[in-house]
């Protein structure tokens, strides 16, 4: 069913991996989309107009506010302004505190974190004129729990919750809502990389990945973009509207342990 006909949905970095897989469902159900990241976005944007509504592509980096900001003034002229937002991009980097690259840290706080404040701030004074509004943040297990070598992603992830619950207070009257979710491993492009790197150490790639979601994930299976696609139609439709500032958890049993 197309329930969300008439609303945009901007999702970011939605080139790849989740953010594609929640484009995909929104606008399936009848959403325009604003989609956002880097690559080609050609292939992307012809896979998602394949379900009829308006698709549109803004390269912002999104570790620059100045881009977001230039965004959002895209989404307001050719779309009328923006119904859902989907904080989605984000980058990893894997090493121990002490041999952290500083510049990674202010990447990574950047694009995770900072990013999610600039984007909110932009977008909600429009919902709240219209009276509707969906903000889910992409956060992470990681959000919750830490897991060695992932300090700035770590971090970010905990600040995007925290930042969801304060968003989720300050909006709690109206209908705009604002909520994070907390997948586990989903096999993506970010995921691939930590799954080559035991590659490269000598490991049998079916071992490799086996391995990887043995150390936390209870259920041994991958969660997938489009299981995360519908968990965000679920926060968009009316039985979601009383879910405010929450962090649902998506991880195979991962934060149950
Ligand atoms: P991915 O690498 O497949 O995709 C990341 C997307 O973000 C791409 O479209 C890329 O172009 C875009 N991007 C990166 N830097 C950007 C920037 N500066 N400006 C604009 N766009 C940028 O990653 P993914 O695994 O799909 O991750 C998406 C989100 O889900 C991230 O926030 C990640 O932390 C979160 N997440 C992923 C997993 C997982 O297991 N893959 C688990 C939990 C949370």
């Amino acid at each position: 069913m197309k329930t969300l006909n008439g609303k945009t949905a901007l999702v970011t970095g939605s080139t790849s991996g989740i953010g594609l897989g929640i484009a995909l469902s929104l606008a399936k159900a009848g959403a325009n989309l604003i989609l956002n990241g880097f690559g080609d976005a050609s292939a992307v944007i012809a896979q998602v107009e394949h379900y009829g509504g308006r698709v549109g592509h803004h390269g912002a980096d999104v570790s620059d506010p100045a881009q977001i900001a230039d965004m959002l003034a895209y989404a307001e002229r050719e779309f009328g302004g923006v119904d859902i937002l989907v904080n989605n991009a984000g980058i990893q980097h894997v090493a121990a505190v002490e041999a952290f690259p500083a510049e990674r840290w202010d990447a990574i706080i950047a694009i995770n974190l900072s990013a999610v404040f600039h984007s909110t701030r932009l977008s909600l004074p429009g919902m709240k004129a219209k009276g509707w509004g969906r903000i889910i943040n992409i956060a992470s297990v990681h959000g919750q729990v830490g897991s060695v070598g992932k300090a700035a992603y770590v971090a970010a992830k905990h600040g995007v919750i925290g930042l969801t619950k304060v968003v989720g207070l300050e909006t709690a009257t109206s209908n705009v809502t604002c909520n994070a979710i907390c997948p586990g491993w989903v096999l993506t492009p970010l995921v691939q990389k930590q799954i080559d790197e035991r590659i490269a150490s000598g490991i049998d790639p079916q071992q490799a990945q086996h391995d990887l979601l043995a150390e936390k994930q209870p259920s041994l299976a991958f969660v997938t973009p489009s299981q995360l696609g519908e968990l965000v139609l679920f926060l968009c439709s009316d039985a979601g509207s009383q879910v405010r500032g929450a962090a649902w958890n998506i991880d195979g049993g991962w934060l149950a342990q």
